[in-house]
């Protein structure tokens, strides 16, 4: 085990945003056993710190309101379809969890009964006290809002101390790094430059709330093995956003 495997976690809960995209690993679309199962690992090295963990995941690599629109489709019949991939993306993720011997519930921000719990901050902290994973679904349950909002929205109403956004880029730089090889990454940076320089990792309402309440972002490569539990014990990892 080397030094840094010693390290003991920065925080007590924390809230990992997951992207639909995160967990459909190279395909980009649907779900990717092996990237789930790796994931859930992941989870579960943190919980067996000890650390609290919250996870809000997307639905993208399945549905986004926007996209359905171009099939027809009506904005708001199209931000529940994507609602309602967040749920199928919860599910699966917690059966992989729970295979892996992680406790895990699903806690949906709209009445499911028959599959999943229905959200209130009271199950949430139930469930975290007792050392489960909880993985909210569905998104804020509104239309027009984006899960980044829901994962600012969970992180405040369970206190969290941080949340931490899982990405496919190593940080917040200042222009696309894909397309751009000159792009410079921000080690850390204020909501207020973010909200300036209109950075498109995470939208603006999510930004906004975050800062109005001083909830920190780390922004950091999920990719990396070992990173999830790397930027819990607050490895200089990524961006920071406070
Ligand atoms: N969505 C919504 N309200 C919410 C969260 C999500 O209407 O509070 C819808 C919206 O259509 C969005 C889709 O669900 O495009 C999937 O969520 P998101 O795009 O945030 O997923 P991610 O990009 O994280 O995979």
């Amino acid at each position: 085990m080397s030094s840094k495997d010693l390290r003991a976690p920065a925080y007590g809960r924390v809230l990992l945003k997951l992207s639909g995209e995160a967990l459909s690993g190279r395909q980009r679309h649907g779900l990717h056993e092996g990237t789930l199962r790796r994931i859930a690992g992941e989870v579960g090295d943190v919980l067996a710190l000890g650390v609290e963990t919250a996870i809000v995941v997307g639905g993208g690599n399945i549905c986004r309101g926007l996209h359905a629109q171009e099939l027809g489709v009506d904005r708001i019949s199209g931000d529940h379809m994507g609602m309602l991939a967040t749920v199928i993306n919860a599910l699966a993720f917690r059966d992989v969890m729970e295979k892996q011997g992680i406790a895990a519930r699903v806690l949906t921000a709209f009445e499911l009964p028959a599959m999943a719990e229905t959200y209130s901050p009271s199950r949430a902290a139930h469930h975290l006290a007792r050392r489960r994973a909880v993985i909210f679904a569905g998104g804020t349950g509104n239309p027009f809002f984006s899960t980044d909002t829901a994962a600012a929205l969970r992180a405040l109403e369970v206190g969290a101390e941080v949340i931490l956004k899982a990405t496919k880029v190593d940080g917040v730089y200042d222009s696309d790094p894909v397309k751009k090889r000159a792009a410079k990454k921000f080690d850390r940076i204020s909501y207020q430059e973010v909200l300036k320089r209109r950075l498109k990792f995470m939208d603006a309402t999510a930004v906004s709330l975050c800062m109005d309440n001083a909830l920190p972002i780390v922004v950091f490569n999920l990719k990396g093995k070992g990173n999830v539990r790397r930027v819990v014990c607050a490895e200089a990892l990524g961006t920071v956003i406070s």
